[in-house]
């Protein structure tokens, strides 16, 4: 091995993605503590792509906030990128939603608000540094003590997809419409994706789902919100249809939804 990977111990391979591949490592350098290396062929990263890389690493690094997932650093190995970061052991919400689903039982709303309310700060902690995520879906959140984190963002921004077919098929459920309509992504896009989530912690489906592509464009571009299950409280609704407001603009962000009365009163609650 290199140098580099002298500092770090495979102990398991955690799965593959679109991109490349996650493997828990014990770093020799940092008390032996657990972290994930997710390994990058280059050729599916943009022309020259070491050079924005080195910067956005340097900005990925600089984050740090409870719900969203420690980025520890990159370098090239190989002929692969690998970006280190924090360990969380509860694994995906995906997952997490999919077990749930087959015991058929919703998660309870107090349950859900906790959730989502970790959510809307890590989202807004991003959003007051300029920082897009551009990739939220649930297997893009962790668990880790229970708490949820934001992560995989270091792939989104660092990558250019070389082929967006292959990309696009795990992420086009959470795209909000402007993303179609080229009117470019901001951070409501953000705030639409992470409505889609809610709603999925909620109905335990997502919220925008169709095996065909340009029927699934077509209901997210014009078709109708999805409504959460009765059980979930006329507020919490209210609040997932103001993120899935077809026009950006009317999205609140996500420093607002964190004042809403909703939602302020279940933080006292929580902290
Ligand atoms: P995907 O495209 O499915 O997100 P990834 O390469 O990001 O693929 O992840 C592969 C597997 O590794 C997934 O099962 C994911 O849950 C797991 N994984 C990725 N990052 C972490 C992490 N920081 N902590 C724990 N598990 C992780
Ligand atoms: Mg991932």
């Amino acid at each position: 091995g290199s140098h580099v990977m002298k500092r770090y111990v495979v102990q398991q391979k955690l799965g593959s993605g679109s991109f490349g591949t996650a493997y828990l490592v014990t770093d020799l350098k940092d008390r032996e503590s657990q972290k994930v290396i997710k390994r990058i062929p280059c050729n599916t990263m943009r022309g020259d792509a070491t050079l924005p890389s080195a910067r956005e690493a340097k900005l990925l690094g600089n984050l740090r906030h409870p719900s969203i997932v420690q980025f520890f650093g990159s370098f090239l190995e190989k002929k692969d990128f690998c970006i280190v970061t924090e360990y969380c052991e509860g694994g995906d919400l995906h997952c997490y939603i999919q077990e749930q689903k087959e015991r058929g039982e919703n998660f309870i709303e107090g349950h859900v608000m906790e959730w989502f309310i970790q959510l809307l700060l890590g989202v807004n902690y991003l959003h007051e540094r300029l920082v897009l995520h551009r990739d939220l879906k649930t297997k893009n959140i962790f668990l880790k003590d229970g708490i949820l984190k934001i992560g995989d963002f270091g792939v989104s921004r660092i990558l250019a997809p070389s082929d967006m077919a292959t990309t696009i098929t795990g992420t086009a459920c959470y795209m909000s419409p402007e993303v179609f309509s080229n009117t470019g992504y901001n951070t409501k896009s953000d705030i639409w994706s992470l409505g889609c989530i809610l709603y999925e912690m909620c109905s335990l489906a997502c919220a925008f789902d169709c095996p065909r592509w340009i029927k699934l464009v077509s209901l997210i571009v014009n078709g109708p919100s999805p409504t959460l299950p009765p059980k979930y409280s006329a507020e919490l609704n209210d609040i997932l249809q103001r993120m899935l407001m077809k026009n950006p603009e009317l999205r609140p962000s996500a420093k607002e939804i964190l004042q809403f009365p909703y939602v302020t009163h279940r933080g006292q609650v929580l902290s």
